[in-house]
């Protein structure tokens, strides 16, 4: 790639006004804003080739949003909104990896943004009130703000199982897939993992293979997606909606355009209980949640029926009444790990060529040059798929070596799990946003919503910092402490401290055990963070 394509600049330091990393949607939104609204010079930063972040690199086979298009997007332009055609329901990877890029485009970013560039260390430097950010090139810049836009689900977790690198076949984890795709023809595949990703991947990789075994340590519900292509009708009565769709997108739970509705599960009889579950095992996607019942979330009782409605399907589904067995999640409650949404992965256990291998009683002992052993079978493999998820939320921040004022590093700071002030700031790093960080609701909420919101508020921050004459910003240990108890407070409310997933860091050998986003809902969340602003930015210091 030359320099040209990249923009890279090597040699001299140079001084910006931000310094953003990652050029998926957080990225390219704090990008626009930040030129558009305040007219700084930013400079963004972004490891991948291209841009669209999470949408660039989980190119794997399947590979499909699980919120609906027309409010997976930005609301920051009602023209981007009006021109751009959504084909369907649950766009593909490679559609939202052309919507973001025609972002790029649409709005000028590219010429700000270095590609193939990774920040792999940030310093703060408290004399001058700046950063001074590096890259794997031996490139430095100096910059009043880092704005972190570097995603909760991007660090890959590539498990290091014995052997791993003694494989002679090829190896992909899903969250690196390559760009030309992989030839499954003819091949005896092994994919690890059944989370979102791995249930996605599954009936596509099957349907090509020539033998797939699917290696599950815990079963997972997942509902039916139901995608379907949008007819010219849809278009233009959602184009005509957008400001109230958009609207509805910020004052709800979950930074959907729904409302939850005003019902609990034992409310009405078995009979209308069972009709309302068919209605939305037929019409699919994250509804099922939380479009029949609102007690969900925390209601014990109501969970374990809704979860052995799930089960029932699934005993219906799988032919083979051991396999559907295994496949039948006892572990965990529905919801209280990410819900997986699914297009035809109970069916796809019906096929000749496809089994699954229960590697909680059967653990895998080793990978070897020709595929691998669990405790009681060897398994051989031209191909392994490693659906393994990543380490979320925090991952993608400490794999960079980001030091605060008094040269603090973020990994010490965050040793016994992350803290931060709305999950914005992080008391010790002056001058530093991290959208979407933990301690705010991000991944609990339709991201591009949570991350516009975030954007917003760093935006009018800066300029309050401007018209006060502020160059420094912090956020008050006192202030940090109190949001992180409340923050664990509210997750006692919540069933997802009681799950083994990447929400608490249970998928991470040895990441300490906590619930790292924000529990409490978009609305109250939104309250406390404009309570701060209008108490003129309570819990944050600021310096001349
Ligand atoms: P994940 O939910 O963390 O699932 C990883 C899977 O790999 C789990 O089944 C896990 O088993 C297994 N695993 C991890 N380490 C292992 C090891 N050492 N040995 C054997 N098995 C191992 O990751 P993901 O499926 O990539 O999904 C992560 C998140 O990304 C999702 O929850 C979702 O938020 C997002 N996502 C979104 C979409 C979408 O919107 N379309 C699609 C995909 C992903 P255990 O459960 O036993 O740990």
């Amino acid at each position: 790639m030359s320099d040209q394509q990249t923009n890279r600049t090597d040699g001299e330091s140079r001084q910006l006004d931000a310094v953003v990393i990652g050029a998926g949607f957080a990225g390219l939104c704090a990008l626009y804003k930040l030129r558009e609204d305040m007219g700084m010079k930013v400079r963004v930063y972004e490891t991948g080739d291209g841009v669209g972040g999470t949408w660039y690199w989980n190119r794997y086979p399947g590979a499909r949003c699980d919120s609906e298009s027309f409010y997976y997007c930005f609301s920051f332009s009602d023209e981007l909104a009006q021109e751009w055609e959504w084909s369907g329901k649950y766009p593909e990877q490679p559609e939202i990896e052309r919507y973001l890029n025609h972002v790029a485009d649409r709005f000028d970013l590219r010429r700000d943004i270095q590609l193939s560039t990774s920040v792999t260390r940030a310093e703060f430097d408290d004399a001058a009130n700046l950063w001074d950010v590096y890259t794997e090139v031996g490139e430095r810049v100096r910059a009043r703000f880092l704005v972190t836009a570097v995603g909760c689900l991007s660090a890959a977790n590539l498990p290091d199982i014995p052997g791993r690198d003694s494989f002679a076949g090829e190896l992909f984890h899903t969250a690196r897939w390559p760009r030309e795709g992989v030839d499954f023809k003819g091949k005896r595949v092994g994919l690890i993992g059944t989370g979102s990703t791995g249930i996605q991947a599954t009936p596509e990789i099957a349907a090509e293979a020539d033998r797939l075994t699917v290696f599950q340590r815990t079963p997972n519900f997942t509902v039916p997606a139901r995608h379907a292509p949008f007819k010219p009708e849809d278009q233009a009565r959602i184009k005509q909606n957008y400001a109230a769709i958009f609207d509805r997108t910020r004052k709800s739970p979950a930074g959907f355009p729904y409302f939850p509705i005003d019902r609990k599960t034992m409310d009405v009889s078995d009979e209308e209980r069972m009709e309302i579950l068919d209605g939305l095992w037929q019409e699919g996607g994250f509804k099922f949640l939380w479009g029949g019942f609102n007690d969900l979330p925390t209601d014990l009782q109501a969970i374990e029926i809704v979860s052995e409605y799930i089960r029932d399907r699934i005993r219906e589904i799988v032919k083979d009444p051991e396999t559907a067995e295994l496949l039948c999640p006892n572990d965990h409650p529905y919801g209280s790990k990410r819900p997986p949404i699914d297009t035809d992965y109970y069916v796809t256990f019906n096929r000749d060529n496809v089994s699954l291998v229960d590697i909680k009683k059967s653990p895998i002992q080793e990978i070897t040059p020709t595929g691998l052993r669990t405790a009681d079978a060897e398994h051989e493999f031209d191909l392994l798929v490693f659906a393994t998820g990543f380490d979320a939320m925090t991952g993608s921040l400490l794999r960079i070596d980001i030091r605060g004022s008094e040269g603090v590093r973020l990994s010490d700071a965050w040793a016994e799990g992350p803290r931060t002030l709305l999950g914005l700031q992080v008391a010790g790093f002056p001058n530093m946003f991290t959208i979407t960080g933990p301690g705010s609701p991000s991944v609990l909420v339709n991201m591009p919503v949570a991350i516009e919101h975030h954007v917003e508020w760093i935006v009018d921050c800066i300029q309050h910092m401007q018209d006060n004459g502020k160059t420094r910003i912090e956020a008050s240990e006192a202030a940090q402490d109190s949001w992180v108890e409340h923050v664990a407070e509210v997750s006692q409310y919540s069933l997802m401290g009681k799950s083994n997933s990447w929400y608490v860091g249970a998928n991470i050998p040895g990441k300490p055990r906590v619930v790292m986003p924000y529990t409490g809902g978009q609305p109250m969340y939104r309250e406390r963070c404009q309570a701060v602003v209008d108490a003129g930015y309570e819990g944050f210091e600021f310096g001349a």
